[in-house]
């Protein structure tokens, strides 16, 4: 029988670009066999020896960056100054963190003590996990799969990857940097398949399961790795909110509301998926973001004429979002700027979208739309956004915008978000010393700074004795007089107050 095979297309263009085989359990386990095999010498590398083989693969990947960048454009629609700087730059400024401070993070730690201070020393070592296993998305098939595989690797595991049934042959060509660019060219096996691969490899053995992508499935793979209590790390979907309050630069914010809303063709996770507008610069806002959504050029990643937004990337996406945006029609919102596909252009390509007259009984505010829509609400106030905004199983990203700094972290504090800009959106995912990671449905756990580094280590607690002496006082034979001691000594210690402290010496 010939194996399965699963075809990818270029979305575009809607052209077959290639076929990957639809891995089964087997080939999974014996992904994850090899990558222990490898895991046995680059685990045992020091810090050095693994950074100067990820500054190879970097060198590797730089030297064919237009290669690099046109197969992601093939496979995803999208132009190539989005994927040279969300997908390229992004991966080559992550290693660059994490090839300068590391190995500071990984340092083993002294911690305190307390009353055995005097007696024990006392550190945390961070070592690596094993073998971990990525599962990645097709929305940033490049970075959001190197994001995790980097950070595995430099804290000295090997990687076993899923890359999105969508978007293979990106993930075909991670394994390809890491074979060629590297004399350790086993740490990064690739599997290629659909959910069922990716399911087979939660349950493989693997030490951590990373995974992007949708909250529905999140919770299938929390599921699965529970049967072998397999640790998760969990990037899940947004409906990220977008607060502009009266004091805003509306210029700015509308501006920022576009790019947020529409690059990627709004298929990122931490894309504006709505904004709340207070009273005072509504009209102002909803004009400036239409006449900001109409001069966005859409066009193929190789098309003559200049562009700003390429195609949408996976078919059924295309349907959710005339799904969310027939359902919002239906209940009473008003399209200012296209609701459409661009039959013109063929491909997947959808017309950048602004709606207003919207409210939380629809789709398009509840649900992650993952398109270019941008959903507009009028508020009474600063409260009224907040309640809104935190009016979600989500918490992804957020940002607020407002002439105060003051009142920016104030409201930035009450965000219900794992992360939020203040007057702007989306770049803190390109500072990759900042932690990411979502609350509520939006995920677990955290990618990028020490953070994401240490979700890839299994932390090791070591207490040393100093002075080797006969026996602890807590040994056996217990001493006669053991408990009042130890409860004179307990009180004194806890008990607040100088004259309480006497007491208790006293009185016990
Ligand atoms: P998806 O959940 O459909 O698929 C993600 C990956 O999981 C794919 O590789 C898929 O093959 C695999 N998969 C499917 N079923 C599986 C199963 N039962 N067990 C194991 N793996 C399985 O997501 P998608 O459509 O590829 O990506 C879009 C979603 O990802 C959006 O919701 C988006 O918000 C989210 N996302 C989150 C982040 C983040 O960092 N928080 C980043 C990008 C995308």
């Amino acid at each position: 029988m010939t194996p399965a095979r699963i075809e990818t297309i270029n979305p575009s263009t809607l052209q077959t670009i290639g076929s990957v085989p639809d891995m089964d359990e087997a080939q999974v386990r014996q992904a994850v066999q090899r990558a222990r095999a490898a895991f046995r010498i680059w685990g045992r590398l020091d810090f050095g020896e693994r950074r100067e083989q990820l500054l190879q693969v970097r060198d590797h990947m730089l030297d064919r960056i237009d290669a690099v960048v046109d197969q992601i454009c093939a496979e995803t629609g999208k132009l190539r100054n989005e994927a040279v700087f969300t997908e390229v730059f992004v991966t080559a400024d992550l290693i660059e963190f994490y090839a300068r401070h590391g190995k500071a993070m990984l340092r083993s730690r002294r911690v305190p003590a307390g009353i055995f201070t005097a007696t024990k020393r006392a550190y945390k070592v961070y070592e690596p996990l094993g073998v971990v296993g990525v599962i990645s998305p097709w929305n940033y098939p490049f970075s959001l799969t190197m994001t995790p595989v980097v950070t595995a690797l430099f804290a000295g595991n090997t990687v076993v990857l899923k890359p999105s049934e969508v978007t293979p042959l990106v993930g075909v060509l991670v394994g390809e940097l890491f074979a060629h660019g590297s004399q350790y060219g086993d740490v990064v096996e690739v599997v290629t398949g659909g959910g069922a691969t990716g399911s087979h490899l939660v349950g493989a053995g693997v030490q951590k399961v990373c995974f992007t992508g949708s909250v529905a499935t999140g919770r299938k793979v929390m599921a699965k790795a529970a049967e072998t209590l397999t640790p998760v790390l969990l990037e899940l979907g947004g409906k990220d909110p977008m607060l502009v309050l009266d004091d805003a630069d509306v210029g700015r914010a509308a501006k920022g509301a576009v790019w947020g809303a529409f690059s990627n063709a709004g298929q990122t996770c931490i894309a504006v998926e709505r904004v709340y507008a207070t009273a005072h610069v509504y009209d102002d806002l909803v004009s400036k973001i239409v006449a900001e959504a109409r001069a966005v050029r859409q066009g193929p990643p190789d098309g003559a004429a200049p562009a700003d937004i390429g195609s949408m990337t996976f078919p059924p996406q295309v349907d959710i979002v005339e799904r969310h945006i027939a359902d919002a029609i239906e209940k009473g919102a008003k399209v200012l700027v296209g609701g459409k596909r661009r039959a013109d252009l063929g491909g997947l390509f959808f017309e950048p979208t602004v709606l207003v007259d919207v409210d939380h009984s629809m789709a398009i505010m509840r649900e992650e739309t993952f398109g270019p829509v941008l959903p507009i609400v009028k508020v009474a106030n600063e409260a009224e956004a907040l309640r809104l905004a935190n009016d979600s199983p989500y918490g992804l990203n957020s940002s607020v915008w407002t002439g105060s700094d003051e009142r920016g972290r104030r409201v930035a504090g009450a965000l219900e978000a794992g992360n939020v800009c203040v007057n702007d959106c989306l770049i803190n995912y390109g500072i990759p010393g900042l932690p990411f990671g979502g609350v509520k449905d939006s995920g677990v756990g955290r990618a990028h700074g020490a953070e994401g580094l240490h979700e890839m280590c299994r932390i090791k607690s070591v207490v040393e004795d100093r002075f080797r002496l006969p026996r602890e006082i807590q040994w056996y034979p217990t001493p006669r007089l053991s408990y009042p001691l130890f409860k004179r000594l307990t009180k004194l210690l806890y008990r607040r107050g100088a004259s309480n402290k006497l007491k208790a010496l006293i009185r016990g």
